[in-house]
């Protein structure tokens, strides 16, 4: 039986790939990419001759079957997306589920994932974090979703265009908190990379001062919601005093 090898590609600057990486679409036996255009670019670059097909979110169905047969027959495949680790908001799941359930080995490879190289960069707490990839379009299930999150003690990590990120900042204010911390990383690890935090309200008119601090590509973080000290004084006070009485 054949392999899947599950290879992230750079999200900006091409120096990111890995040895690895390199070495795998080198020697394997074809990939599959979402954009065939997108994925000739970086194999050109790196002087690599590999045969692409394509595997997008509109046709994930149908070929990964056909990949699977592939598979079967002894095929080493490599899966790519247009930038980080595919299956991150990107295609590819289809095609792990149907290699588990044929038992046909799928082999990852760690790289470049715009969530995680944000969050370490934000400062805030990284140690417990969700992941809500984009922000649903429609505005009411936007706001519910966001409101759902409003006492969400976890770090919240999602992906958002210049399109909407206004509304989404404004919807965050109304829906969680005007004063909650947020980190906007932008364009990381391009040109104009930025990492700019502060309040909701704060970023929003930071925003609205200069189109081009929303421009490109970007990733928001919002700190987890902190339950008041003082409710874990007055418990503290609260246990104490028990204590104290039932000593008596
Ligand atoms: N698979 C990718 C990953 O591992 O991060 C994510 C693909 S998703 C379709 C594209 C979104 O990722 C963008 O809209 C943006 O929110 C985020 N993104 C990708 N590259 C980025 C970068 N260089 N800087 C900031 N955000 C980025």
């Amino acid at each position: 039986k054949g392999a899947l090898y599950i290879v992230p590609t750079p999200i900006g600057n091409l120096s990111d790939i890995t040895y690895r990486a390199l070495e795998v679409l080198k020697n394997v036996n074809m990939i599959a990419a979402e954009n065939i255009r997108h994925t000739n670019i970086l194999l050109q670059h790196f002087n690599i001759k590999n045969y692409i097909v394509s595997m997008n979110k509109e046709n994930e169905k149908n070929k990964s079957d056909n990949l699977i047969e592939e598979l079967k027959q002894g095929k080493i495949i490599a899966l790519v997306s247009n930038a980080g680790t595919p299956i991150i908001n990107d295609p590819g799941n289809i095609l792990i589920k149907k290699c588990h359930f044929f038992n046909i080995q799928v082999i990852p490879l760690p790289g470049a994932c715009a969530a995680i190289t944000a969050l370490s960069a934000s400062g805030i707490n990284k140690n417990r974090f969700c992941y809500e990839g984009f922000l649903p379009s429609k505005k009411k299930i936007r706001c519910d979703l966001l409101h759902s999150l409003k006492e969400e003690t976890r770090t919240i990590i999602f992906y958002e265009t210049k399109y909407r990120i206004l509304e989404s900042i404004q919807d965050i204010i109304e829906q969680i908190d005007q004063n909650r911390h947020i980190v906007i990383a932008r364009e990381i690890t391009k040109k104009w990379e930025s990492i700019y935090g502060a309040t909701a309200t704060s970023i929003l008119e930071w925003l609205k001062e200069d189109k081009y601090r929303y421009k490109g590509e970007m990733v928001v973080i919002i700190d987890g919601f902190k339950p008041l000290k003082t409710t874990f004084i007055s418990k503290k006070i609260l246990d104490t005093f028990f204590i104290l009485r039932n000593s008596f």
